[in-house]
């Protein structure tokens, strides 16, 4: 990211972040990242040591109401079930200060760049984010042959938050994947764009072979498409509360 480029923009006031994650929750259900599984959070605007995110519930049916704030620790002081892999949430954003949301979904089309030696590269210019590279996390080298592949503590969080590094995206083999950004647009950008080229990327190779964006295209990409985030943000947002 060259340093002159602008903030993420449009990263909602304390006070409206309950209802914006709500919103995100109802954005990656339209986009079909997110299904009956898979969660989205946000880092407190008010403690940069907290985070919130839904109770444990589908999230096309989040509402402002279900969100429950976790500090670090995977902590909360909300009494109903929470989500089992919220350490996904609490080691990243304690790994990574720069990271204000984070997306963890199962979308299908990112499936198998987890499972096979063919890396996740970008094949469009929606996508920059995911140049230089796309880490594989395999909960076999923390957990052994023998797991439910969930992230249920902070030991396995912190392993995946690793694997993350200083990355956008991290796969999780046989599971999904995990996307992260410097607001809760960003980190929804990245979570639907990974999807859109995981699709891209497995119907070029299967046509025959495949053109990357070089890394510098890649930087000057994200550079341009930072500054559209409010602009995917509300057009997402209407569509998924469209009347059905
Ligand atoms: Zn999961």
């Amino acid at each position: 990211m060259p340093e002159d480029a602008p903030e993420p923009g449009g990263t909602p006031a304390p006070g409206d972040q309950r209802r914006a994650l709500a919103e995100a929750n109802h954005i990656l259900v339209d986009q079909g990242i997110l299904d009956a599984f898979g969660h989205v959070s946000v880092r407190s605007a008010e403690d940069p040591g907290a985070f919130l995110l839904s109770r444990n519930l589908a999230p096309g049916l989040v509402q402002e109401d279900d969100v429950q704030r976790f500090t670090l620790d995977g902590r909360t002081d909300d009494p109903r079930p929470s989500y089992l892999e919220l350490y996904i949430h609490a080691e990243v954003y304690r790994a990574r200060p720069d990271v204000q949301a984070v997306v963890h979904s199962h979308s299908p089309a990112v499936i198998p760049f987890g499972v096979t030696a063919t890396p996740l590269r970008p094949v469009l210019h929606m996508a920059g984010f995911l140049a230089p590279r796309v880490p594989v996390f395999d909960t076999r080298d923390t957990l052994g042959p023998a797991s439910d592949l969930l992230i249920r503590s902070a030991e396995s969080g912190a392993a995946l938050a690793a694997a993350l590094g200083p990355a956008s995206v991290v796969l999780m083999r046989g599971h999904g994947s995990t996307a992260v950004g410097r607001s809760l647009e960003e980190a929804v950008y990245r979570a639907v764009y990974t999807e859109v080229n995981a699709h891209a990327q497995a119907e070029a190779l299967r046509l025959g072979g495949c053109v990357y964006l070089t890394d510098e295209e890649a930087a000057a990409t994200v550079a341009t498409n930072t500054k559209q985030l409010p602009r995917a943000w509300g057009f997402w947002r209407d569509r998924a509360h469209r009347p059905a």
